[in-house]
């Protein structure tokens, strides 16, 4: 943060914790040695602000907003490759280069899974017929017939663990999600769920992203899609794209859709 932008970023923190109990960590101010800029940027500010404004806008009102997330602190912390983290009432972005508001979304997600005990994708992952079971997966693993190396993801095109319970978490999603690999599990697979609920054919911050995510799925074998993964995509097809590429016929839409909307209770 530049001095000269102190005054608006000031004014953008009292904005973030009255409408939406939002708690940025300033690190930036006057130290002994003069200006400490810290680790965000004025623009960074603009960009959580307009994420946050994407979530209260999907929820129905800040009201709601506040309710299920019942107040976040955000920091810019070292948080080695992430580019953020998230438990109930703390979202952390990295301090290594520009959060996306892609990565903004999904944090807070996190956040308000969180705040519900993370049972919220647990009723993601019933919903869609999904289940998690590590023993299962070992047996995919140790037969070879994972899209893995033996207990491990690979690193070329067709062995990144893509399939249902060929990940770390022995997670077997059910129905289409926009994608899995190694590192997939029912809460990331929430965190996800939301950020493509609230860009689809929104034409907002997050939509050409959640967009980039289904189409990638009529690539052919070997070609490179717009987050610049090779991977044999045609082989995926029938388990991530939607009918007519149609992201809102996917019971993951469904089940957010429901679950803001009321229709199903948070428990
Ligand atoms: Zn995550």
């Amino acid at each position: 943060m530049e001095r000269s932008d102190s005054q608006y970023a000031q004014a953008k923190l009292a904005q973030l914790k009255s409408e939406y109990q939002v708690e940025v960590v300033a690190d930036w101010g006057d130290g002994e040695g003069g200006w400490m800029p810290g680790g965000w940027a004025r623009t960074e500010l603009d960009r959580l602000h307009s994420a946050i404004d994407l979530m209260v806008e999907a929820m129905g009102g800040k009201e709601k907003f506040v309710h299920h997330l019942g107040g976040v602190t955000v920091r810019k912390s070292d948080i080695g490759t992430h580019g953020g983290e998230a438990l109930a009432h703390r979202v952390s972005l990295s301090i290594k280069g520009a959060f996306s508001s892609w990565t903004v979304v999904h944090e807070f997600a996190h956040a308000w899974d969180a705040n519900y005990g993370w049972r919220l994708s647990r009723q993601l992952e019933k919903y869609t017929g999904g289940f998690t079971s590590p023993f299962l997966s070992s047996i995919l693993k140790a037969t070879g017939l994972s899209d893995t190396e033996r207990f491990r993801a690979g690193k070329i095109a067709g062995r990144f663990g893509r399939r249902p319970g060929c990940n770390r978490a022995g997670y077997f999603y059910g129905d289409r999600p926009s994608g899995s690999n190694w590192s997939f599990n029912r809460i990331e697979d929430f965190a996800e769920s939301v950020a493509m609920y609230i860009g689809w054919e929104r034409n907002n911050d997050l939509s050409q992203h959640a967009s980039n995510r289904i189409v990638r799925y009529q690539l052919k074998n070997g070609e490179k899609d717009s987050f610049n993964i090779v991977d044999n995509w045609m082989d995926y097809a029938r388990r991530f794209y939607p009918d007519n590429g149609d992201y809102t016929k996917t019971k993951r839409w469904q089940f957010i859709d429901d679950l803001i909307t009321g229709r199903i209770a948070m428990d």
